[in-house]
């Protein structure tokens, strides 16, 4: 029923598999204190200070700018950046201030003529059709509107009818088009266009950078995944819903990870396809030249794995994330999978078992029903090496079922809060977004600290 684990090991470690890596709400602090670094410079200027208004109007103008630039940042992976803040982290930072980047960006024009209404109201509509329609300010009405279409899709991009894959590429092209034109429009008529040259360059070099990341990304990127090639060793069915893929290293080439992180990978037969999906590896480096993953069915790719052949070249960009045991420091370590949660979450309890961790260990593990459960042997083997308790949680139980029912609520996870220390252990929540933001909710309000609460949501 398990994962095949190999017990050759690989001591090299390349694609420095985080150590210390910064969390989640550090990250935000850093992003929002370097946003905050070109709207400061612009008081270098010594451009006249006017009323708290055109300064407020100002500075959000200024941070829409920096915060449409930053999104690439985050996107970007670049190792040394990702192996500190993580690339789920910085994924989850972008998706989130894309919903307050197209409030900003939309809201913009409209913060600049509403004083109009209440000064000369009967000017106001004929000043707002002459903003928009003014040959000055036509690249940022082409950035604006391009940005109004933009967001709407990220929004709905479930609802697009597009493939991810598709959406992804029309997502990066479209954003480096409103990039461009916003930074355009900036040096050319923000602050009516009275910023100093060296500003003015400022942005472009900003926007050049962003630009170059986008190149690195589905160029240079590529090109760093090819020198690690892997080959499809096993891919079976687990359950109705999931599969066990296996993969394992096609050369000799260092590669490590810790327990928890995750790749992406792509079975198409040029590394530039970028047709890749990220999955979270199910082992810990015990395995290694092997890795395998639990993969769950949902969209097209994952319908059609049962295609892969034993043999076939994969691609393996990572790995990637700080969903991991490195530097924490808590009592116990309390696990809880949703669905196909369970294989970064496996990884863990492996890598526990593998240490002969001596902390309490607790596994709550979800699921609709008995078919979907994986691992139960292993799990119950592992009961006897670790101070550890499973509470198997499911939707719709057989008759005879000794775990609880319904979902992972309050009445679940209070049976591992209640215990001793419960607040001094870490909490990994891995599984389905909608399942994560539950559980995280309700362990904040059974009290534990959200610093103790570490989780890996399966989708930016
Ligand atoms: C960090 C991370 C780890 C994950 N680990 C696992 C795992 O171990 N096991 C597992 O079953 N699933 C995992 N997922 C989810 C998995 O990536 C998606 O289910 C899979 O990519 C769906 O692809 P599809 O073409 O079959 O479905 P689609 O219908 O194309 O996509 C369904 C949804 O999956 C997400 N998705 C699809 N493709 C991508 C992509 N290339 N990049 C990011 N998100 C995408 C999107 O939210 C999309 O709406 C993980 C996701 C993330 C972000």
């Amino acid at each position: 029923m398990t994962a095949p684990i190999s017990s050759e090991r690989n001591p090299v470690r390349i694609n420095a598999a985080v150590r210390s890596p910064m969390s989640f709400r550090m990250l935000a602090w850093l992003y929002f204190a370097l946003l905050l670094v070109p709207w400061a410079l612009s008081y270098i200027e010594g451009l006249e200070v006017r009323g708290w208004y055109e300064e407020l109007v100002t500075l959000l103008s200024i941070l829409g700018l920096s915060m449409m630039i930053f999104q690439f940042f985050l996107t970007a992976r670049v190792d040394a950046v990702a192996s500190q803040a993580g690339v789920d982290n910085t994924m989850r930072l972008h998706t989130r201030m894309g919903e307050y980047l197209g409030y900003l960006v939309l809201l913009h024009p409209f913060l600049i003529v509403a004083p109009r209404f209440f000064i000369a109201p009967s000017f106001a509509l004929s000043d707002t059709w002459e903003l928009f329609t003014q040959p000055e300010t036509s690249t940022g009405m082409y950035a604006w509107c391009l940005m109004l279409v933009w967001v709407l899709m990220a929004v709905f991009k479930d609802k697009t009818g597009l493939s991810y894959e598709s959406w992804r590429y029309t997502h990066s092209a479209g954003f480096v088009a409103i990039i461009i034109l916003a930074t355009h429009h900036a040096i050319t008529i923000g602050r009516h266009g009275r910023y100093n040259a060296w500003y003015d360059v400022l942005w472009i070099v900003l926007c050049a950078i962003a630009v170059a990341l986008v190149v690195y990304v589905y160029f240079v990127r590529p090109r760093l995944v090819a020198r690690q090639p892997f080959r499809v060793l096993e891919c079976s069915k687990g359950s109705d819903a999931d599969w066990y893929l296996t993969i394992t290293k096609d050369g000799e080439f260092p590669f490590d990870f810790d327990a928890g992180q995750f790749t992406w990978i792509s079975s198409s037969k040029s590394v530039f396809a970028r047709n890749e999906h990220p999955f979270s590896i199910a082992t810990t480096r015990r395995a290694l030249p092997n890795i395998s993953y639990v993969i769950r069915e949902l969209g097209d790719y994952t319908r059609q794995l049962g295609k892969l052949q034993p043999g076939q070249r994969v691609w393996v960009d990572g790995p990637h994330g700080v969903f991991t045991l490195n530097a924490r420091n808590a009592t116990g370590v309390v696990l809880i999978a949703g669905g196909a949660g369970i294989g970064p979450i496996m990884g863990i309890l492996r890598e526990l078992a593998d240490r002969k961790d001596k902390r309490p260990v607790r596994l709550v593990y979800g699921n609709r029903d008995i078919g979907q459960m994986l691992f139960l042997n292993e799990i119950a083997a592992i009961e006897a090496d670790l101070n550890f308790d499973a509470l198997l949680v499911l939707e719709r139980p057989p008759e005879e079922f000794a775990g609880a029912r319904g979902y992972i609520d309050a009445a679940v996870l209070s049976r591992f809060t209640e215990e001793p220390d419960a607040l001094n252990r870490d909490y990994y929540i891995c599984g389905p977004p909608i399942m994560v933001k539950a559980v995280e909710q309700t362990l904040l309000t059974l009290g534990v600290p959200q610093e103790r609460i570490l989780y890996e949501q399966l989708g930016f």
